[in-house]
């Protein structure tokens, strides 16, 4: 049964959707997302697995109705598996909808069989490139065999996989109609995302912009785009390739706003809550969480973030201003 949000922001809109970052950390550095030499969050700064389901929890009962986890690298968390089989109660109750998570496919051939067994449905992994030795150079330290793998273990144990492609100019733009082939082919949508401004990177971002309207227009030459109303209930808008039978889905922050219909926030490991993903406003939830072991003041400062909600994001890439629109990392906020 779907109970509508009690979580309704100053513009209407109903919060049924909770991103939880597990850990900042990641196996991976990919080169938009993180500089090579990070300094993560010290251990002792985490919020426990007990806490982070306490906190989903509450979330839950006040009308959450999807769950992701995300991170960092969400399966490079210790003991994972059980947050994961924690939630999976919710789905069992039907006061969830969806537990599900981003991942980079990494550590999947080990956790695939466990997730599908918690009652995850699907997933997204996220491949830039299908060329080893490109893949390397755009995670600095991924194996790409293994992600491979990894997407077989999900589909043996009847995980639904949807590909995640950041589009890089210069780096994937020619690849994408063969991975979009790839991809549908092995029965797996595929979303495209433009690079957002989310942190201190050692590269400029303005070289690695790449606008979704001119990927667009470049695969039209090739396949025929439909637009559809499918929703996953992210902010991906969905075309059906005609030639593969499959979805594409664009994730289009920077050339189309979609923030009118944001029906998310996201949480990190140390339990700050972002009402925005591109915005610095934050409401810090482990200091309620910690100072009782009731709810009330924990929902109390959930409802009082909500109200704070802002309308959008206001993200630019501009080659003047060379500092990142947001200072925290796309991995502290969880993608
Ligand atoms: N480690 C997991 C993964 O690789 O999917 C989850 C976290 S990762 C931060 C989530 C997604 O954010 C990935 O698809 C990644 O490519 C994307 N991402 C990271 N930084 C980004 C940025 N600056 N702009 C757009 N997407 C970004």
């Amino acid at each position: 049964m779907s109970t509508v949000s009690s979580m309704i922001d100053p513009f209407g809109r109903a919060i049924d959707y909770l991103r939880v970052s597990v850990t900042d950390r990641c196996d991976f550095r990919c080169v938009y997302c993180m500089a090579e030499d990070m300094t993560f969050l010290p251990k002792r700064d985490l919020l426990s697995l007990e806490e982070l389901d306490r906190l989903c929890t509450v979330f839950i009962e006040k009308g959450v109705r999807r769950l992701r986890l995300t991170g960092g690298e969400p399966l490079v968390r210790k003991n994972i598996m059980h947050l994961v089989r924690e939630l999976s109660r919710h789905l069992k109750s039907g006061s969830l909808d969806e537990l599900t998570l981003t991942t980079n496919g990494s550590q999947l051939e080990r956790f695939a069989g466990e997730l599908a067994d918690c009652g995850v449905k699907r997933i997204n992994v996220s491949i830039d490139t299908l060329d080893p030795e490109k893949f390397r150079s755009i995670t600095r330290w991924g194996h790409l065999d293994r992600v491979m793998r990894g997407i077989e273990a999900a589909a043996a144990a009847g995980l639904k996989v949807k590909l995640n492609t950041v589009a890089l100019k210069g780096f994937n733009e020619a690849e994408i109609p063969a991975m979009l082939s790839w991809a549908h082919g092995r029965g797996m949508d595929m979303t495209v995302i433009e690079t957002m401004p989310l942190g201190e990177i050692d590269g400029d971002r303005t070289d690695q912009y790449l606008p979704l309207s001119q990927l667009r227009a470049d695969l039209e030459k090739r396949f025929t785009l439909t637009d559809i109303p499918y929703k996953t209930g992210g902010p991906a808008r969905y075309v059906e390739v005609a030639e593969t039978g499959g979805r594409l889905g664009f994730i289009t922050p920077m050339t189309h706003n979609f923030c009118e219909s944001c029906n998310r926030v996201r949480i990190t490991c140390t339990g700050t809550l972002f009402m925005c993903l591109g915005q610095e406003d934050a409401a810090d939830l482990r200091s309620p969480l910690r100072a009782s072991e009731g709810n009330d003041l924990l929902s109390g400062a959930i409802d009082e973030a909500i109200s704070r909600k802002p309308k959008g994001h206001d993200f630019v890439i501009d080659r003047r201003t060379r500092r990142p629109a947001v200072s925290r990392h796309m991995s502290v906020t969880g993608g």
